[in-house]
């Protein structure tokens, strides 16, 4: 823990971290030092993470990346970080992210960007930028995310880091602060499938606090991850697996750097003993509009209750309570979060919800029964995560739109609630990495960690 805690203070350039506290980290380290020294430890006592800070935390401040939150403090932990706090974990902060996890490369922090360690001129990617930083940059060895739309895949890849995405509902939203309520999941980033593992499975299981949470037995990822290994031949793990890759992860406009890694990375896969088959996805080009117009009507919701009453930041001067309302609100959300809730009310709004909500929640599900035709054909799908490796900084900022389209290949797993990773696979333009994602079909988290630890 101290040595993390060193390492943090010395690359605090990155942007990584929005609040470390030594104080409260090097107590828990005694703790777990306590337990391993009575023979009490598990996999991870002692080892030092830290949580993104859209996770509430009562003994450190919660911003969600906006000036809304500035002084709030939660009087409970997010249920996450309960269970990792129960596992032995050390929490050393709090990490990076765009305000309220809207964004694709953490420039939408009130905070101030975090930078990536490969090349500190480039994004790291986001939602959960930070979190991607802190474990590239080997500032602790792995950190929580939180991935509604590619938010965990694509800072992971952008990064080079490992981080999975599991199925809506196995890791519990409670404690979550909420942007789009139907697509939010939880999840670990780290440097492999199998620290990944080990994290995920400290962090999920049933929560009777989510409404949406799956009721199943305490999963043990870790030993899914090994077992799915026995009886292959030596060499072949992955022997008998079918792997799709839908036509439309490779289209014309994806970069050359990216597809040739990815190929890379196939080629890898199918040494290790899989099947490439091809299959199709033919609505992935439709899952962009389906998204952003489902994941902001959630959030003009769901972001309805920071009105000054209750939490964080309320104007200093207003003539009454609806001028109170408008002016805190005016104040403390930036300008991604206002367009979002803008769009959100206006596919919301009467004479539109028809011809726009109700539209996307049909072609939701018919993104979502693609995946299950693909499924009869392959074990797990293949793809690239990002059409591109990280930008520079500055290059998405003026055009929202360009940033939209760039999520293309993670929105689709996402909508339909499945289970998606990124495992690192090479490197493109730059040097910069590139990451391979995996999605499976519902509760395949076990075998996607098989098959990216496999290619490690
Ligand atoms: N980039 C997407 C967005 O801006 C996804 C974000 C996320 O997964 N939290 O909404």
């Amino acid at each position: 823990t101290q040595a993390a805690l060193d390492r943090i203070a010395a690359h605090e350039k990155l942007g990584a971290f929005l609040h470390v506290d030594a104080d409260v980290a090097l107590a828990r380290a005694d703790a777990a030092d306590a337990l391993i020294a009575a023979g009490n430890a598990c996999p991870l006592t002692g080892v030092p993470i830290a949580h993104k800070d859209i996770y509430v935390t009562a003994d450190m401040p919660t911003t969600a990346g906006s000036k809304i939150l500035a002084g709030y403090r939660s009087p409970f932990d997010a249920t996450v970080v309960a269970r990792l706090n129960a596992a032995g974990t050390v929490s050393v902060g709090k990490l990076n992210c765009d305000e309220f996890a809207m964004g694709s490369a953490n420039e939408n922090s009130a905070f101030g960007p975090a930078h990536n360690p490969w090349d500190v001129s480039r994004v790291p990617g986001g939602s959960s930028g930070g979190s991607a930083v802190a474990v590239a940059a080997r500032l602790v060895p792995g950190t929580t995310g939180t991935d509604t739309g590619g938010s965990i895949r694509q800072p992971a890849s952008f990064t080079g880091i490992t981080g999975i995405k599991p199925t809506y509902g196995v890791c519990s939203r409670y404690g979550m602060i909420a942007f789009a309520s139907s697509l939010d999941q939880a999840g670990p980033m780290a440097r492999s499938a199998e620290d990944c593992a080990l994290l995920l499975s400290a962090m999920s299981g049933f929560d009777e606090r989510d409404a949406t949470s799956v009721q199943q037995p305490p999963q043990d990822f870790h030993a899914q991850m090994l077992a799915a290994r026995e009886g292959a031949a030596a060499g072949k793990p992955l022997a008998g697996l079918r792997i799709g890759l839908p036509k439309e992860f490779f289209p014309a406009g994806l970069s050359g750097d990216v597809n040739a890694a990815v190929r890379a990375g196939l080629a890898e896969l199918e040494k290790l003993g899989a099947t490439l088959v091809d299959v199709s996805l033919p609505r992935t080009e439709l899952a962009i509009p389906v998204y952003y117009i489902i994941a902001p009507a959630e959030a003009s919701s769901n972001l309805s209750r920071f009105d000054g009453v209750k939490f964080g930041h309320r104007a200093a001067q207003y003539d009454d309570l609806l001028d109170m309302y408008k002016k805190t609100r005016a104040e403390g959300f930036g300008p991604e979060v206002k367009r979002r809730i803008m769009i959100g009310s206006y596919v919301l709004s009467h004479g539109y919800y028809d011809a726009y909500y109700l539209q996307a929640q049909k072609l939701r599900r018919m993104i979502a029964d693609d995946f299950q035709q693909c499924f009869t054909q392959c074990d797990l799908i293949a793809g690239p995560v990002a059409p591109t490796v990280a930008w520079k900084h500055g290059e998405g900022k003026d055009n929202p739109t360009q940033a939209y389209l760039a999520d293309i290949f993670t929105l689709p797993g996402s909508l339909a609630g499945l289970p998606g990773m990124s495992v690192p696979v090479g490197a493109g333009e730059g040097g910069m990495p590139v990451g391979l994602q995996l999605i499976g079909n519902y509760f395949k988290e076990g075998q996607l960690l098989h098959t990216a630890h496999a290619l490690q």
